[in-house]
């Protein structure tokens, strides 16, 4: 009996699987595929950007050099003198952002720091990396393994395949949009049925050039011509009328393309094309008994804007060590359930963030006049920055029922004088307590919840005019303190997050 079995080994089952496995959990992860890196893993259609929050996520675990090392083309259009700014492309809407256009000063709480705001990447890639990882880690990844039955009492869950059981004290489903998890334990999934059926192929166009670069809206929907050599996509606004169980053909692509662009473009071979919808639903709780949700399981978007992924790996990063703690019987009362508390709203966050997009690129007459005042606001600084924050990930905020703006917050990599930055100091998956007052009044205070927390003193190149900070394993802001941090408020802080002191 494992400690966790995870269905699904896409990249949030396995950033989830790392996770548990760093704590010191038994986890067994089952995967239907027998083999990774399906083609529509790979680039260019497998390409994914992630956003300065996943990032900084992988650069906690030391996981940042190997997705680097394999990493697609630079994002980011707009490059200038300044290397503290950021190197960005993302887009709302189909409408390109600009960089160079990021207002820096109105971000106070972003710290410019040696990793990118945000890298472009690929499943397969990001598979790989947590695949070897997880390895290391004593993590058991089963292959061809199709769950297809679940239940559960108080004490275990049994997952099934056909005729193998495979107990644990907890399972979760990362099994992607059609979970069988969400299915088998009874979570209800709610939101809003399909406008569109999208599209994206890799095919052989003689006559690409009749095609514009980057996303063309058109009076019958948005076709995309991406860099890559056939890289294309299109968003028929069909109600989502298309039977996404049959084969995307290339008879049905050209004809959907060129109706689309009003062209009469050519494909002469299709190699690789899948089709996917804007439905948007989200589990109304991620949690049902001794079964949890992490993923795309639990909130399906369009693609639009980038945020599955992104929403996804946040999950996995936020539930790992409430997990871990539950099972080792060390979390505070009611840990676990902060999970749904805090990703519910930011998984609802990232439905609306693509139900807006979509109603500004229907073709018609309205959405057209609301498109064309986003391009209008996003010519501006104030737009820009407004759109690049949201994407990064890292103004999303929990209520902590604490009002200082770090707090629920991902924390910035602070930069401790000694060299090392925050994210050095998260590696081995401890809360860390960031301690910048004179006296290092919190060292005390801190040594009692040692195994859980790593504590570390002295200034740094810029402590945001804090005096302290306690971070979680997540990398969010638990706590923060003035200039002389009060030890109290600090212990009842450690408490609240890592239960009653350990030594
Ligand atoms: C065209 C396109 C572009 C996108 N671009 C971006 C982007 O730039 N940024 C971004 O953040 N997001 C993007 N997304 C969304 C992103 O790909 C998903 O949100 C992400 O892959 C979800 O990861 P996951 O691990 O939750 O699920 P998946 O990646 O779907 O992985 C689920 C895994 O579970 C396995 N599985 C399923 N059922 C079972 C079963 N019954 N038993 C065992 N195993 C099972 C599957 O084989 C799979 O390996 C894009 C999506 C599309 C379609």
């Amino acid at each position: 009996m494992h400690d966790v079995v995870i269905v699904g080994a896409g990249p949030v089952g396995l950033f989830l699987a790392c996770e548990l496995g760093l704590a010191g959990c038994s986890v067994l992860v089952l995967e239907r595929e027998p083999e990774p890196g399906a083609p529509w893993r790979t680039a260019p259609l497998g390409r994914r950007g992630l956003f300065a929050a996943s990032v900084a996520a992988f650069h906690r675990r030391g996981l940042l050099e190997p997705l680097l090392a394999e990493a697609g083309p630079a994002f980011g259009a707009a490059e200038d003198d300044d290397p503290a700014r950021p190197r960005f492309a993302g887009h709302f809407a189909g409408i390109m952002l600009d960089g160079a256009d990021v207002d820096l000063a109105a971000l106070p709480l972003r710290l410019p720091g040696s990793v990118p705001d945000a890298v472009m990447t690929s499943l397969d890639t990001v598979e790989a990396v947590l695949s070897e990882r997880a390895a290391k880690l004593g993590v058991e990844i089963r292959r061809g393994v199709a769950v297809d039955g679940l239940t559960q009492d108080d004490e275990r869950v049994v997952v099934r395949a056909g005729a193998r059981e495979y107990p644990a004290r907890w399972a979760v489903g990362c099994d992607g949009g059609r979970s069988a998890v969400r299915r088998l334990a009874g979570f209800e999934f709610a939101g809003t049925e399909p406008q569109f059926t999208g599209y994206v192929a890799l095919a052989t166009i003689p006559d690409v050039e009749k095609l514009n670069p980057g996303f063309t809206p058109t009076p019958r929907g948005v076709y995309l011509r991406m860099a890559a050599d056939g890289h294309i996509g299109v968003m028929d606004f069909d109600g989502g009328a298309f039977d996404r169980s049959q084969e995307v053909t290339r008879e049905h692509l050209q004809e959907v393309l060129r109706r689309v662009s009003g062209t009469d473009v050519t494909l002469t071979e299709v190699h690789l094309a899948s089709s996917y919808t804007d439905r948007a639903m989200q589990a109304t709780t991620y949690r049902r008994g001794r079964v949890l949700l992490a993923g795309d399981a639990a909130h399906i978007v369009s693609p639009l804007g980038g945020q599955g992924l992104n929403t996804g790996i946040g999950d996995a990063v936020n539930l790992g060590w409430k997990l871990a703690a539950t099972l080792r019987g060390q979390a505070p009362d009611g840990l676990l359930d902060t999970y749904t508390r805090e990703r519910h709203p930011v998984g609802a966050w990232a439905l609306g963030w693509t139900r807006a997009q979509v109603a500004a690129m229907r073709p018609d007459p309205h959405a057209q006049a609301v498109q064309g005042v986003l391009r209008d606001l996003l010519r501006t600084r104030n737009g820009t920055t407004y759109v690049f924050e949201k994407l990064s990930g890292m103004s999303a905020r929990h209520d902590l029922g604490d009002d200082r703006p770090l707090v629920g917050r991902v924390a910035p990599d602070f930069r401790p004088a000694d060299g090392t930055t925050l994210a050095d100091l998260m590696r081995d998956g401890r809360g860390v307590v960031l301690d910048f007052s004179a006296d290092h009044h919190l060292r005390a205070s801190a040594a009692a919840w040692e195994s859980e927390l790593r504590y570390a003193a002295g200034t740094a190149e810029n402590d945001l005019g804090l005096g302290a900070v306690l971070v979680r394993p997540d990398g969010v802001v638990a706590w923060a303190g003035e200039h002389v941090p009060d030890r109290g408020s600090f212990e009842r802080a450690a408490r609240r997050w890592f239960g009653d002191a350990s030594v």
